[in-house]
């Protein structure tokens, strides 16, 4: 019911002009996205890198349908990667590619070429890229993408989803030397066929999957902010005597900046996930919509530090 009206909403133009003007999702989005262009990126970025974290950047927009779109947010993203070079922010600044947004659901060799050139520039930069993963019907395609393109970048990232019920064995073909990998819960909805649905059965594939990541030789990132987890993430650090430099937390924009701030204090290296792009609208009431546990999410992030 609440995902059917949030989708409603999320069509409607009327509601996107009613929800662009209040003043209070102004805030609420602020809160959420770094802003419009590359100039907010580059600001926000800034700010966290004067406070001691890392960044991954994510130029909004997912819903590419024709390949002039997905060739404008090459450019974007070429233009980023040389802006946070030019101001001495990489390599500690990143981004974040979504496939999709560069026209994976209608032709991948396309899509492909975009992100190869996207790492090109990375490289370029001094810095790395990691594919964002989508819903389940683009997990095979996108590893493939991340396989070819690690063979001439071999640090590009890769997402894994707890919830899927194949991510395990994703863990264990990614626990390798110099394999750069995001565990997250997922956040998207998926039918019960493929994904543990209950909270707790995905919490518990969670740190299953840490298990293998951290025992391993590869570099894991632990996107997340359920307390839970992060004290088991330190604790398995602990554990398998991770330095400091072998794997990182990573939070979005906005979530428990005080717990990512404390992390820094403790010595961990932690990487804010940033949010940047004109096409803030659809991404927030997608996410909301995708899994009505985002609301939460938000609603707790306004509530909370
Ligand atoms: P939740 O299940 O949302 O929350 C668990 C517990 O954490 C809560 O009960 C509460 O105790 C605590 N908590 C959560 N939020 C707050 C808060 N704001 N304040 C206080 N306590 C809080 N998903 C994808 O599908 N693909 C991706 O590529 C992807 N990339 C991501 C990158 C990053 C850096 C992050 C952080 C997330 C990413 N996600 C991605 C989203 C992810 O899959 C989850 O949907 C999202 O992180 C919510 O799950 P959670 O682990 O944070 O915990």
């Amino acid at each position: 019911m609440l995902r059917s009206v949030i989708l409603a909403a999320a069509r409607s133009a009327r509601v996107e002009r009613l929800v662009e003007t209040a003043p209070l999702s102004r805030e609420v989005v602020r809160r959420f996205v770094a802003g419009t262009d590359t100039s907010d990126a580059l600001r926000v970025t800034r700010e966290l890198a004067d406070a001691g974290l890392a960044v991954t950047l994510d130029n909004l927009g997912e819903d590419t349908v024709t390949p002039e779109q997905a060739q404008a947010t090459r450019e974007e993203y070429e233009r980023l990667l040389a802006v946070l070079a030019e101001a001495q922010l990489t390599p500690m600044a990143e981004v974040s590619v979504k496939l999709s947004a560069l026209g994976q659901r209608f032709d991948e060799k396309l899509a492909y070429d975009h992100a190869r050139a996207i790492c090109v520039a990375a490289s370029a930069a001094g810095t790395t890229v990691t594919l964002d993963m989508e819903d389940h019907t683009t997990t095979d395609s996108t590893l493939e993408t991340l396989t070819r393109l690690r063979e001439e970048f071999p640090a590009t990232g890769a997402v894994l989803q707890a919830y899927l019920r194949r991510t395990e064995d994703d863990c264990r073909a990614l626990a390798v030397a110099g394999s750069r990998v995001r565990l997250c819960k997922g956040a998207y909805k998926e039918p019960e066929t493929v994904a543990y649905q209950s909270p707790l059965d995905v919490d518990l594939a969670y740190v299953r999957c840490m298990n293998i990541l951290m025992s391993g030789p590869g570099y894991p990132m632990l996107a997340t902010h359920d307390p839970r987890l992060v004290a088991i993430g330190e604790d398995r650090a602990k554990w398998f005597e991770r330095s400091a430099d072998s794997f990182e937390f990573q939070m979005l924009y906005g979530v428990r900046d005080v717990e990512q701030r404390r992390l820094v204090e403790q010595g961990y290296l932690v990487r804010t996930y940033v949010p940047y792009g004109t096409e803030w609208y659809g991404y927030m009431m997608r996410r909301l919509a995708e899994r009505p546990a985002n609301v939460a999410l938000f609603l707790r992030a306004l509530t909370s530090r």
